[in-house]
């Protein structure tokens, strides 16, 4: 569902009432996630990098907060957006339309290669507020002096992996320089492949990262192991906790029944303890997880039911009492969506058998589980 949301309107943005008009003519009810998130802080100004999902409504969170800046008694160029084939041209030049209806005087224009640039020459006689276009051809246009976008606060990439290919690139970075120093950047796309860091670390200036794509992620989580065995492990824990600076922490293990005994031992050793697992009813799993999200005890011990909520803030460090068997669980129980730079621990108890495994699933997820350290900085976590 594109509008599943925390319960954000659109009238709370402020926007002025020709552009609500238009978005509620178009059939918007409520924002969408990443609407939500893109709008309050593209109209604060800042560069914006947006990763969602395919169908999720990333046009209109840039065409929104893009049209109530747009200035109609002013002709001047005030907006590129730069996608990759003629279709989208044509296609988000007319969402800019639908959504602007009521603007009044709002000119749009598409412009891309395969037609005729005097056609392109003959509309920019016209004053025009928002181009949408492919790069090679509004290159043309601003290098020929075509088209002026010295005063145009906004550059705006849809798609913006596909533009920032090889292909492309030069002829982006080209075009940048016709712009003003201080215009906002904005880039939005399903994926974001490495490739495309250098150009962001060139160009953007402190982008604001909107990530909605449910994606785990090691990054940022420093990973130790410790060989340990069986009957040595409730000790190391102790250890652990005398040695950490926890502020909460998970604590995993591989069965129900584990879970159960380790919760009892840690409560008699006085640790403040919840638990968690798969026979529980859900009720109770409920009514645990929301006492422990509001802080009412520091360690949870859980199975692997237990997997996305890891993105308890408050939780930094993460403890594997018995090592997954796969990658794909480790992942989840390590594992952290959303936002990246995200800090925190992970420190697994590997028993002689788990050490085979160990390093597959290092493998696996081509990452780095290291031995545990004497100290562990406290920086890291
Ligand atoms: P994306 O670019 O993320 O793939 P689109 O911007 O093309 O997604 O939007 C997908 C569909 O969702 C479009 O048909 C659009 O009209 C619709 N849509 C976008 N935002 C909303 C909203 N807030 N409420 C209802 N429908 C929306
Ligand atoms: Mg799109």
């Amino acid at each position: 569902d594109v509008t599943a949301t925390k319960g954000t309107d659109f009238e709370d943005f402020y926007l002025r009432r020709e552009l609500l008009m238009g978005i509620f003519e178009a059939g918007f009810e409520k924002p969408s996630p990443v609407q939500e998130e893109a709008i309050p802080i593209a109209l604060m100004g800042r560069d914006i990098i947006a990763r969602a999902k395919n169908g999720t409504g990333k046009t209109a969170a840039f065409i929104i907060p893009m049209l109530e800046k747009i200035d109609t008694s002013v002709d001047s160029i005030q907006a590129l957006i730069l996608v990759p084939t003629r279709e989208l041209a044509l296609q988000t030049a007319n969402v800019c339309k639908t959504l602007g209806k009521h603007i009044n005087g709002l000119k749009v224009m598409s412009s891309f290669g395969g037609t005729s640039l005097k056609d392109d020459i003959m509309r920019l006689n016209d004053p025009i507020h928002v181009i949408v276009a492919t790069p090679g051809r509004v290159l043309d246009l601003a290098s020929r002096n075509i088209a002026d976008f010295s005063k145009c606060p906004f550059f705006i990439m849809d798609e913006a992996d596909k533009l920032l290919s090889r292909e492309f690139t030069k002829t982006i970075e080209d075009l940048l320089v016709f712009f003003p120093k201080d215009r906002q950047i904005m880039l939005f796309s399903a994926t974001f492949p490495l490739a495309v860091k250098s150009f962001m670390d060139k160009h953007l200036t402190k982008p604001y990262e909107i990530n909605l794509m449910d994606e785990l992620t090691l990054e940022g989580i420093s990973q130790f192991y410790a060989f340990v065995e069986e009957k040595e492990k409730l000790h190391c824990l102790n250890t652990l906790f005398s040695k950490l600076q926890i502020n909460q922490c998970i604590i995993f293990c591989n069965s129900a029944n584990r879970v159960e005994l380790l919760a009892r031992k840690l409560t008699e050793l006085g640790f403040s303890t919840f638990y968690l697992h798969a026979k529980m009813p859900q009720q109770d799993r409920n009514r645990v997880f929301h006492d422990f999200r509001n802080g009412n005890a520091r360690n949870l011990v859980c199975s692997d039911l237990f997997t996305r909520g890891i993105d308890i803030q408050a939780v930094n460090v993460v403890i594997n009492f018995d090592f997954p068997k796969t990658a794909e669980t480790y992942l989840h129980r390590i594992g952290r969506s959303g936002r990246f730079g995200h800090r925190g621990l992970a420190i697994d108890l590997i028993s002689w058998s788990d050490r085979f495994n160990l390093y597959k699933i290092e493998q696996e997820l081509a990452t780095e589980i290291r031995p545990i350290p004497p100290q562990i900085d406290k920086s890291l976590y």
